[in-house]
């Protein structure tokens, strides 16, 4: 970017598309590390250098890549949004960016399904949130090169027109997209195979896809590049030379930068020497960026990554940013950069996002802990769902203090630490088995939920 553009925050470039965050969601085991993998894999066949750009916690895939995976059916000039950013860790660290209110989001997501799995645990998470979330969502039906009667042909998409019928479809591929479907309508969405949806917005997609083959990839494409450009553009208008909202992704050491974090910066620009606010497990953290990071170019997927310094990053964007004070960050938290504002109304701005993540706690119920913000805002909606109150709820591993106040509770059920995702501190473990204070641990929601319920119930049959 020239220096004067970047000097006028109404300068020429407020108000440039940026590139539509995506998101993929799932069951354990269903295929979704394997079907961004193959996105990314056939975005570096299908282009040439540059192909696609590694950020942090990202890979961004430009239009005109797309359009060549995607063969005939995305024509670059019918898009002026510039390709699609993908965010890598799949599965529940995706879920802190799927906010809808305060802070960072996924603008759509992909909900990967096995054909022959159909919903899980996980699956009906990802729906939930997707639902609270207002998040617009496609589903990935995968592994459908494992279904008998299949016809592979990966030089083909696998629907070229809503006219043409496809005719590798079996019966029983059939069976399973058509119960994947009921699944969804069950959970309140009105879904369809996608080349018979007219309006993605109102109905969700689901896309025949193979991770192994690629089949259904050029598909699947098309599909979030026509959501995107027809019901997302408008929020994807952004001001380029104004001040940088991000979110934070994970927060972590890196070699000779201390604790750092890596956000997706949505809106705006970072600048290396900016003033930034962000939240923590203990308030708002007022600091100043020491060294933007990001991957060094050519670095090979999935390594080590080493980085190279650059002096500012733009939406949307990966980015990992070392900064003094960071160690009490959270991830899923907002990043607020400091421009032309008093920093107090930027720290009122992350506060008030925070607050909104907060949740509401009652005098006396369980304690439970998660890995992030978005997490623990999935397990506490979860939790009111099922009326068990919640008297404290933070992001973190279980410790000493929180079997303490478990330990006050006067219900014999409400001695309970729900633990989803996050470590149990040996000390915690300890003081945990002298009070008698129990902890559950599990990845998935409806586990945890339903080993306390059953705890529930053998209590009060021993009670009677
Ligand atoms: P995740 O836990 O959802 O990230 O699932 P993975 O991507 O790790 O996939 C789980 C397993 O399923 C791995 O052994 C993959 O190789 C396999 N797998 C994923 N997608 C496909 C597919 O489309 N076809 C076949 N045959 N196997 C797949």
């Amino acid at each position: 970017m020239a220096e004067t553009d970047a000097d006028s925050d109404d300068g020429p470039d407020a108000g440039a598309l940026r590139t539509p965050i995506v998101a993929v969601l799932g069951h354990v085991d269903h295929g979704k590390t394997s079907l961004l993998d193959k996105i990314r894999g056939s975005a570096v066949t299908a282009g040439e250098s540059g192909a696609i750009t590694q950020h942090i916690g990202s890979t961004a895939v430009p239009l005109d890549v797309i359009s060549k995976m995607a063969g005939d059916l995305v024509d670059p000039t019918d898009f002026d949004l510039p390709g699609l950013l993908f965010i890598d860790t799949p599965g529940h660290h995706s879920f802190s960016t799927l906010r809808s209110r305060g802070g960072a989001l996924a603008d759509i997501a992909i909900l990967v399904v096995d054909v022959n799995d159909g919903f899980q645990p996980q699956t009906l998470e990802a729906v939930d949130i997707l639902k609270r979330t207002a998040t617009p969502f496609i589903v990935a039906a995968n592994k459908v090169d494992t279904v008998p009667g299949w016809n592979p042909n990966p030089d083909e998409p696998i629907q070229v027109t809503k006219e043409k019928q496809s005719d590798r479809a079996s019966s029983d591929l059939d069976e399973k997209l058509y119960e994947i479907i009921g699944e969804l309508s069950d959970n309140g969405f009105s879904a369809d195979m996608y080349w018979r949806v007219q309006n993605f917005q109102a109905n969700v997609g689901v896309v025949p896809v193979s991770a192994e083959t690629g089949e259904g990839v050029p598909d699947l494409l098309t599909v979030l590049m026509g959501l995107s450009q027809r019901y997302l553009k408008e929020e994807m208008s952004v001001d380029v030379g104004g001040p940088g909202v991000g979110t934070v992704l994970e927060v972590k050491e890196a070699r000779g930068f201390g604790t750092t974090v890596d956000a997706v910066v949505y809106d705006g620009t970072v600048r290396e020497d900016d003033q930034i606010v962000v939240g923590g497990l203990n308030g708002p953290i007022v600091t100043d960026v020491r060294a933007l990071l990001k991957p060094k170019p050519l670095a090979e997927i999935r390594t080590e990554q080493e980085f190279e310094r650059v002096e500012e990053v733009a939406a949307a964007d990966g980015v990992k940013i070392a900064a003094p004070d960071l160690d009490s960050a959270m991830a899923g938290a907002p990043v607020r950069v400091v421009r032309d504002q008093d920093v107090d109304e930027v720290i009122e701005a992350v506060e008030a996002e925070l607050a909104d993540i907060a949740v509401s706690t009652a005098e006396e119920g369980l304690v439970v802990k998660a890995d992030t913000l978005g997490s623990l805002e999935a397990l506490s909606g979860t939790l009111e769902e099922h009326e068990i109150p919640v008297v404290r709820a933070e992001v973190g591993d279980v410790a000493p203090r929180d079997v303490r106040v478990a330990g006050t509770a006067n219900e014999p059920t409400n001695r309970t630490i729900l633990a989803f995702g996050v470590d149990v501190l040996d000390d915690a473990r300890d003081l945990a088995d002298q009070e008698d204070v129990n902890v559950f641990e599990n990845d998935v929601i409806y586990q945890l939920i339903e080993d306390y319920e059953d705890h529930v119930e053998a209590i009060e049959t021993a009670q009677q």
